[in-house]
């Protein structure tokens, strides 16, 4: 039987669920949805686990690479504000 996690900030009951992660890099804004997360579910907090979010980390490392080179190679995107978003 699984322990009942319960919320340190509201002694809520923690649920699996999902979450969405904002990263501001440089260039761009980088958002990931649907991150596997145990969700409060009274306030909303979510606890992310350290595996997962190491890959998502190494993930928006990998993207931030990828959209600096895409920028270079494509200049006629303009240096305005550029934003991500990515749903694993
Ligand atoms: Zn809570």
């Amino acid at each position: 039987m699984p322990k009942i996690r319960k919320c340190p900030e509201c002694k809520g009951i923690i649920k699996p669920g999902q979450t969405e992660l904002n990263y501001e890099l440089e260039q761009i804004d980088v958002s990931i949805r649907n991150v596997p997360a145990s969700v409060c579910s009274q306030c909303g907090h979510a606890f992310i686990d350290g595996h997962i979010a190491e890959d998502v980390n190494r993930l928006v490392n990998r993207v931030a690479e990828d959209i600096n080179s895409f920028s270079k190679t494509h200049p006629q995107m303009g240096e305005r504000h550029r934003e991500v978003a990515i749903a694993i």
